[in-house]
């Protein structure tokens, strides 16, 4: 019916509104959190000069096209992952939105999308993924995926385990070069997405992390010993394994079977 139509498309628009200022309020947690400043005051305001922000520079993506990426105060440039986490977590909403009816197994599936966005953002600041964020995202997660039937509990627990001690297992033969942050991050990784699609997504992840590591070794953008921020690429490869693993997953499977 129209009508219908009309409604659903309110409702993904409010969706999509409500997960870019959410995306809004992880760059504040990804900023505040690793320095430890509380994430509720001072209210937002510019790093360098320290202006306040008026609540029309403070409107997702928008603010940031309109100020042309520019502190209105100071003129210094506005970090680009701003608008982008906005946008990347309004995309992931609508995602599980569109593909998820059922509100408790939606809401289960945003909560991960906070800490994994939240997580890029640490990275990407302070090359941290701070247990502030993963060991509460970890249990809450796992409760959550568990109580809204989006996994059998059983499959969720041994996600969780099996994807944990495996990149904990990457951290040592690694030297520590995979952080343990990365790792107590994959616990709720696991616990949402269970063993074999967990697994799937580490394997998207560094091809993503090896492909772009390479490059700007290649391209001359990287000193010999310097570390790229892993979380980007594990965000790579939840976001791929969310949207392709199950198609890709019964692929390989019908390949191993002939
Ligand atoms: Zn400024």
């Amino acid at each position: 019916m129209p009508e219908s139509g009309a409604l659903q498309g309110l409702q993904m628009i409010f969706i999509g509104v409500i997960g870019a200022f959410i995306g809004s309020f992880l760059n504040v947690v990804a900023y505040r959190v690793p320095r430890h400043e509380s994430i509720v005051f001072p209210s937002s305001h510019c790093p360098d000069c320290h202006h306040a922000l008026q609540p029309w520079e403070l409107v997702p993506v928008l603010s940031w096209l309109m100020l042309r990426g520019r502190c209105h105060y100071c003129h210094r440039p506005i970090a680009v992952r701003y608008p982008v986490l906005e946008l990347l977590t309004a995309g992931l909403f609508l995602f599980t939105a569109y593909h998820t009816t059922y509100l408790p197994a939606r809401i289960a599936w945003w909560v991960f999308w906070m800490l994994l966005v939240a997580s890029v953002g640490t990275d990407v600041t302070s090359m941290r993924v701070p247990d502030v964020l993963t060991y509460p995202g970890a249990v809450i997660v796992l409760l959550m995926t568990g109580m809204a039937g989006v996994l059998p509990w059983g499959t969720s627990i041994l996600g969780a385990f099996v994807c944990f001690l495996l990149l904990v297992f990457i951290h040592i033969i690694s030297r520590g070069n995979m952080g343990l942050g990365d790792a107590k991050l994959y616990f709720s990784i696991g616990a949402i997405f269970g063993p074999a699609l967990g697994v799937e997504s580490l394997i998207f992840a560094s091809a993503s992390g090896a492909l772009i590591g390479l490059s700007m070794r290649a391209l001359g953008k990287l000193q010999p010993r310097q570390k790229i921020p892993f979380v980007p690429h594990i965000a790579t490869g939840v976001i791929l394994t969310a949207v392709f693993g199950h198609t890709w997953l019964q692929a390989y499977l019908r390949l191993l079977s002939h």
